[in-house]
């Protein structure tokens, strides 16, 4: 969905008319722009931008909604290595547009509450929050890759259960413990 030459994704909209008109917007978000995100991460590229696709609507129950998918490249912190680790962040959500907290607890569960003016929504400020929320708490680099591996692997004591041996394929276990260790 990505395109180097997409248009700045416009920073204030009326979302109620956009919901009406069945809108698609689409277009990009430099990330320099987004301060809470940017104190977030360990760093940007240069020029780095946030991909969005947005598509404003009524649902069954007449509810005005925003089906969203975001993409954005960041470098964070390893937490094992300290070190800076590539990422792209995506998100995909469904929020239901309100303006009030009383019509945010109308929504039913998998309608987050999107709270807007009556006439203007920033665009800009939404997407933050969704880039924060996909924000991994904990990121590490895949083992393999990680600088850190080999001093871990030294300072771990003698009796410690030792990872299963790099003898691959001739061992179906470590195949399989590599398999358990994922996700
Ligand atoms: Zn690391």
């Amino acid at each position: 969905m990505s395109k180097a030459s997409n248009a700045e994704l416009p920073k204030s909209v009326d979302p109620y008319k956009l919901a009406e008109q069945n809108s698609v917007l689409e277009g990009e978000i430099p990330l320099s722009a987004l301060a809470r995100f940017r104190e977030s991460v360990l760093g940007l590229g240069d020029g780095a931008v946030c991909c969005v696709r947005l598509s404003f609507s009524r649902d069954r129950e007449r509810r005005r909604i925003v089906s969203g998918e975001l993409e954005a490249p960041a470098t964070l912190e390893c937490q094992r290595c300290m070190g800076p680790m590539a990422t792209t962040l995506t998100s995909r959500f469904v929020l239901g547009l309100v303006t009030s907290d009383e019509q945010a607890q109308q929504l039913p569960k998998d309608l987050e509450p999107f709270l807007t003016d009556e006439f203007s929504a920033d665009l800009w400020t939404m997407v933050e929050d969704e880039l924060l929320l996909v924000l991994p708490p904990f990121p590490l680099h895949d083992r393999n890759e990680c600088p850190a591996r080999d001093d871990l692997e030294a300072l771990e004591p003698d009796g410690a259960p030792a990872e299963p041996e790099k003898s691959g394929k001739e061992n179906p276990f470590s195949v399989l413990a590599d398999l358990k260790t994922k996700h």
